[in-house]
């Protein structure tokens, strides 16, 4: 899958630049809308890492609501399963917000030696 390379090569990016040795855990932001399949993406990354510096890390996937806002009764939501039809007035008339986020949340890296702290990154592109 594409999409796990693309990550693995991003994670040992920032592996290399803050001259960590292996990765410990990754964990992801999967929107809703993203298309991708959690499932899927960790059974690829489990077939991808191999003998990476991620071989062996734990891949957590998160799932961030997706907000809504009904354009017939103003109710405003979050949704945490897709859903076409206002939760308040069973209305259709919705505008979604977000929900096909994709990106790495933090990653905790494991260095020579022990005793170092783990890197997080912000989440970017909201
Ligand atoms: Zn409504």
């Amino acid at each position: 899958m594409s999409l796990i390379s693309a990550l693995l090569r991003g994670v040992e990016a920032k592996l290399a630049e803050v001259g960590g040795k292996r990765v410990r855990s990754i964990r992801l932001a999967v929107g809703l809308l993203s298309g991708a399949e959690p499932d899927l993406l960790e059974s690829a990354f489990a077939v991808l890492s191999e003998g990476t510096a991620c071989e062996g890390a734990q891949l957590m996937i998160r799932r961030p609501p997706v907000r809504v806002r009904c354009g017939a009764c103003g109710a405003e939501v979050e949704l945490l399963e897709l859903s076409l039809r206002c939760p308040k007035c069973n209305g259709f008339d919705l505008e979604l917000e977000g929900g096909d986020e994709l990106f790495i949340e933090e990653m905790e890296v494991e260095f020579g030696e022990p005793q170092h702290p783990g890197v997080r990154e912000d989440p970017e592109g909201q």
